[in-house]
């Protein structure tokens, strides 16, 4: 059974075709629309990919439980589209909408880093970090959509503006565009690239910073105490090679340290095909 996954992102959409083993055997690209015109987009790509079999969408956003996009800051006119409705009305009922952190989560709990794992806890360390929480063989969801919105939990009181409108979220301190802040306007390529070749500056950046992700993830296990934590986003890729270094620190960080299990802290397996995925495997159970 083929399906179809389709990541909305702020400035392209990336769809693809899974076959039964869950390998990309198709996959389209196109820019992002105007949100008027995101319905018939979504159907020409999967048109495109084949016009068979479930389709999954993540979209960044508040998506109601129908699939209507309540609001998508980084879409413009994304106020109550009614996707899930519309496409249903073309395709049938094996249509998902969701948001795009929670699919590229369930991608990697599915078919990547997390394969296999009862509780894992997957982070996206991108311009601000998303992220989703697997507990006892489930992807939580919460009362009301929202779980897993780990980038806005308060580190630091008082700290540094989020455009959340509130203070010291974890995200002004250790996704990507923090690193940035960190360093005082220094891309990860370039900060990175300073680092090796013995630039003290640059040493100091990236320990503050691996210091900063892992407090997040210290707290974050003791509420979860996952199996696996998996790290993604386009930052991982550079800390590529400090991974032992944020293994490390993460557990010393960690409450109780010497006398529990350490969760294993891995790497994304699925890049930025996670969230097209993850939609697509979501979208498949609906078919069933
Ligand atoms: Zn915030």
């Amino acid at each position: 059974m083929i399906r179809i996954g389709i990541d909305v992102g702020g400035t392209k959409c990336l769809g693809v075709a899974l076959d039964d083993t869950g390998k990309v055997v198709r996959e389209v690209r196109r820019p992002t629309p105007h949100a008027d015109q995101l319905v018939d987009q979504l159907w020409e790509i999967y048109a495109e990919l084949g016009a068979d079999g479930a389709l999954g969408i993540g979209v960044p956003g508040l998506i109601s439980p129908e699939g209507v996009i309540r609001a998508s800051p980084n879409m413009q006119g994304a106020y109550n589209i009614e996707v899930g409705p519309q496409l249903r009305d073309r395709i049938g009922n094996a249509v998902s909408v969701e948001n795009d952190a929670t699919m590229a989560a369930f991608g990697e709990w599915r078919n990547g880093a997390a394969r296999g794992a009862d509780d894992a806890l997957i982070v996206t360390l991108g311009t601000g970090i998303g992220g989703g929480v697997v507990m006892g063989g489930q992807l939580q969801r919460g009362a009301h959509g929202f779980a897993g919105e780990i980038g806005h939990m308060t580190v630091e009181r008082d700290g540094v503006e989020c455009p959340c409108g509130r203070r010291g979220c974890w995200e002004r301190y250790a996704s990507g565009s923090a690193l940035t802040w960190l360093s005082g306007g220094l891309s990860g390529e370039e900060l990175f690239a300073r680092f090796n070749n013995g630039d003290s500056f640059a040493a100091q950046v990236v320990d503050t910073f691996i210091e900063w992700i892992v407090v997040g993830l210290a707290s974050l296990t003791n509420v979860c105490d996952p199996e696996v934590i998996v790290l993604g986003g386009g930052v991982v890729t550079s800390l590529d090679q400090h991974f032992d270094r944020v293994r490390t620190c993460f557990g010393e960080a960690l409450y109780s340290s010497k006398w529990r299990p350490h969760p294993r802290v891995e790497p994304a397996q699925l890049g930025e095909y996670a969230g097209a995925i993850g939609s697509a495997v979501f979208a498949g159970q609906l078919a069933r």
